[in-house]
């Protein structure tokens, strides 16, 4: 099956004619083909972005009315999420029940942004006191434009929704260019879009490759804004991009994030959340819990129970029963992933895994993976793998765990586990990252902000953070004119 770019309203080819091919990493064979923009595509997508910012219906409706339309289109996705989700397992290789929950959240979204967009009627305009009389002054929200959206292929439709309903919300317009890894569910928006009313241009989705879609997108004059998640290095191209003619730009990229539990943790509750953090959706996760520390008396017990819990994880075909163990993303990602391995077991100790899973070569399968016993300045223990592979190491004291946790070019995410609460949000403040959970990793909320401190991004996502990124703030002052001015003409 072939599946075109959605532009101006309307589905079509690519301006080359060209396709690529999308690849099911639970076989590697490849299931369907999309377009594949270009330059050509990106300006002709931005073009009608711009017409429909700077002429079109939808910054000029009422937040009600646009909130109108991104309930319908999150009632849409919420009534098909069976069939949403199951595209989510060919095309990205995680576990149904979790490719279930993404396009909950992702609809999730949809609602939450809708009840924001209904609010900004009333909130888009506050009063400012000045301390001078005879002005009055007001500071007015308004959407920032042309937002140009780039994303990741581990949460293919819930990044997408990440973007595109905040920017819808605050009544920008998008260009939306999905991974060339992913890009299936997030090319469905446009039907929902256009079903759901939402004018013609203000959703445009172009599909392809990072130099030849993303590229252009970052570089065309007429988008106002940028978005992007995904790798630091990309990350940052993108910023020196933007930074040509000075486009906004909001980032969340990589992490490193590190687990710190305290003795006086429950040891199985402190493997179930390390479980969750790390093997959650393969590992492939920005904010993935990929380095625990553990206090020193109770790490060789934890090390025992991780180790035992981690073998028992069920790995297979997302679509099977019990499975919590997907393929990876795709053939690129697997040797990747295997070459990290591989790095990691010259520089520490493989506890557990490491290799493909017996009679799952077919796929890009890779077995629930442990190291410990590296040092603090070893690649393994630095560097993001974005894989199911976990690095632990013991901790002796307060001051030290939070030293080797802040210990980072990263700053995505941190948590930290202990009993005692009060050291607990001490140790959740020391931590120089934009997300920390204390007591569980991992659980997000589309009502909290999302994004990191360093290396990890720019700018806030989910809840009002998320909206404010697509709003400029106005300032408007009048002079009241029966007041005195006449600083040049006197009399
Ligand atoms: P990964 O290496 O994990 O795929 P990337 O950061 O390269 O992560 O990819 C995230 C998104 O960025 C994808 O949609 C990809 O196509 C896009 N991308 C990659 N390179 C560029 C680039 N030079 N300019 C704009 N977007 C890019």
């Amino acid at each position: 099956m072939t599946h075109q770019l959605f532009i101006d309203g309307a589905y079509c080819d690519a301006a080359s004619g060209q396709v690529f091919d999308v690849v099911d990493p639970s076989n590697r064979q490849v299931f369907a083909q999309v377009a594949r923009g270009g330059a050509e595509d990106i300006d002709r997508a931005v073009t009608a972005a711009r017409r429909a910012f700077d002429h079109g219906p939808w910054p000029r409706m009422s937040g009600a009315e646009r909130a109108a339309v991104l309930r319908r289109m999150g009632d849409t996705i919420a009534a098909r999420r069976d069939e949403l989700a199951r595209v989510e397992v060919q095309d990205n290789g995680k576990p149904l029940p979790e490719a279930l929950w993404d396009i909950d959240d992702t609809a999730g979204v949809f609602h939450f942004y809708a009840d924001l967009a209904e609010r900004l009627d009333n909130a888009a305009v506050q009063d400012i006191t000045l301390s001078v009389e005879g002005f009055t002054s007001k500071a007015v929200k308004e959407p920032v434009g042309v937002a140009g959206a780039i994303i990741p292929w581990n949460f293919p439709m819930l990044m997408a929704s990440w973007k595109v309903a905040p920017a819808l919300a605050a009544g920008c317009t998008v260009v939306l260019k999905p991974s060339e890894l992913t890009p299936l569910t997030a090319l469905e928006l446009g039907r929902i879009a256009a079903d759901a009313g939402l004018p013609a241009g203000a959703l445009n989705i172009v599909t392809g490759f990072g130099p030849e879609a993303g590229q252009p997108l970052t570089e065309h004059p007429g988008v106002d804004k940028l978005a992007f998640t995904g790798s630091v290095p990309t990350g940052s191209r993108i910023m020196a991009t933007a930074a040509r003619d000075i486009k906004t730009v909001s980032l969340e990229l990589g992490g490193k994030s590190p687990l710190v539990v305290f003795a006086d943790t429950p040891i199985d509750e402190a493997v179930e959340w390390i479980l969750f953090g790390i093997f959650w959706n393969q590992g492939e996760v920005c904010s993935a819990t990929s380095r625990v520390l553990v206090e020193a008396p109770i790490y060789d017990a934890l090390l025992a129970r991780l180790t035992e819990e981690a073998q028992k994880i069920r790995i297979g075909h997302g679509l099977q029963d019990g499975v919590l163990l997907g393929p990876l993303v795709s053939p690129s990602q697997h040797e990747k992933v295997l070459a990290a391995i591989k790095r990691g077991k010259a520089e520490g100790r493989l506890v557990t895994g490491g290799g493909v899973p017996e009679g799952l070569e077919a796929g890009c399968y890779i077995q629930p993976t442990i190291f410990a016993d590296m040092a603090e300045d070893s690649w393994i223990w630095r560097e993001e793998i974005f894989g199911p592979v976990v690095c632990i190491k013991p901790f002796t004291s307060e001051a030290d765990a939070i030293r080797m946790a802040n210990d980072s070019r990263f700053g995505l995410a941190a948590a930290v586990m202990s009993a005692d609460l009060d050291r607990a949000e001490r140790v959740a403040r020391a931590f120089r990252a934009g997300i920390v959970w204390i007591n569980c990793s991992q659980p997000t909320f589309t009502e909290a902000p999302w994004g990191g401190y360093k290396q990890s991004g720019i700018g806030r996502e989910l809840g009002e953070w998320g909206l404010n990124n697509y709003l400029e703030t106005k300032q408007i002052t009048t002079w009241d004119r029966h007041r005195p001015w006449g600083w040049y003409l006197k009399d």
